[in-house]
């Protein structure tokens, strides 16, 4: 590894494309009837694997399912340009056909209603990553904007069906005790799917330098987040605010531990996250800079990924190097935990 050179100092005019690129977590507006084809930002990303969120602690599992039905349907329809990832190998055949593959992940664990036997079943519909808390606490874990709990002994459990179902353990949106809790109790490597520096950052929902050391100490990786008010930029996030946080984190913990979890959300009209009503305020305090008035919410593009490999080379980054950020970390982690 070489980052000789400052972010400040990268030029995004030059494009590199990496051997695999992941996106570590995205969102779709919540709603059978979102239009698919906003994956297709990911495709022109030259983005090989996205995992999409289909259901976080304020969702019913009725709507979840719904979300679920279609998305799958949605993907099936189109086999020219999506594939769904269902298992580790499915990633080379997406990859070989030129074809996005998309897996789910699920943000909280109020879904698997207290039941570990629950974490299988969600496999099966192609859930892929898991977090166990949406930023406030819950029966298994602590959320990051709440009182820091301790992971209970059913989130012990939860841990341990997780490991053995083959999903990714991922603790964004996860208390700062519950993350150390379950990065001691995890046998295979955990997770930030999408999370930032808190150096950076400065945000609560960001994780500071002894919790991405903890991950990476399990062998896991940090997605950096692209989104606006994590990755802490008065614009909307382009290549070289990606680079100051990819920077930070490889400084920290090292090349082998860092990748990329933009969290794009799009919004759609006439969809809905929340059919069936949530109190958005306790999900996402005001006190915390959420809500009317906090601020653009804007994300880095997946369109500029290219970008942003090209940036990481101009940056002193070797072509490994940016292979691993950009997708080989989070296909180890796959790999040992699919
Ligand atoms: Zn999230």
């Amino acid at each position: 590894m070489n980052v000789a050179t400052t972010a400040q100092q990268t030029t995004s005019k030059h494009t590199y494309r990496p051997g695999f690129v992941w996106d570590a977590h995205a969102c779709l507006p919540l709603d059978p009837n979102t239009p698919i084809d906003l994956l297709d930002k990911y495709v022109a990303g030259n983005v090989d694997y996205v995992c999409v969120n289909v259901g976080m602690d304020m969702n019913t599992i009725p709507h979840i399912l719904r979300v679920i039905a279609a998305f799958r349907a949605k993907i099936a329809a189109h086999p020219d340009k999506y594939m769904q990832i269902e298992k580790f190998d499915d990633l080379a055949i997406a990859k070989s056909k030129g074809l996005l593959g998309v897996g789910f992940d699920l943000e909280g664990s109020v879904m698997l209603q207290d039941m570990p036997d629950m974490v299988p079943v969600f496999a099966k519909l192609g859930v892929k990553q898991i977090h166990f808390a949406y930023n406030r606490n819950n029966s298994v874990a602590g959320g990051c904007h709440d009182v820091d709990m301790p992971l209970t002994d059913l989130g012990r459990d939860m841990v341990k069906s997780v490991n053995a179902n083959g999903m990714i353990m991922d603790c964004s949106h996860t208390g700062r005790q519950s993350t150390l809790d379950i990065m001691a109790v995890s046998s295979k490597p955990v997770v930030f799917s999408h999370a930032n520096p808190k150096t950076l950052g400065g945000h609560e929902r960001c994780v500071d330098d002894d919790l991405i050391r903890a991950c990476a100490d399990t062998g896991g990786v940090i997605g950096i987040c692209g989104f606006q008010r994590f990755i802490k930029s008065p614009n909307v996030p382009g290549v070289p605010d990606m680079i100051r946080h990819i920077d930070y984190a490889v400084k920290l913990v090292g090349v082998d531990h860092v990748g990329i979890g933009l969290d794009t959300m799009p919004s759609v009209p006439g969809t809905t996250d929340f059919p069936d009503g949530v109190d958005r305020a306790y999900y996402w305090p005001a006190q915390r800079g959420y809500g009317p008035g906090a601020g653009s919410a804007a994300v880095f593009d997946p369109r500029k990924l290219p970008a942003l490999a090209g940036g990481l080379i101009t940056a002193g980054y070797s072509t490994d190097d940016v292979d691993k950020i950009m997708g080989e970390n989070f296909m180890r982690v796959a790999k040992e935990s699919w």
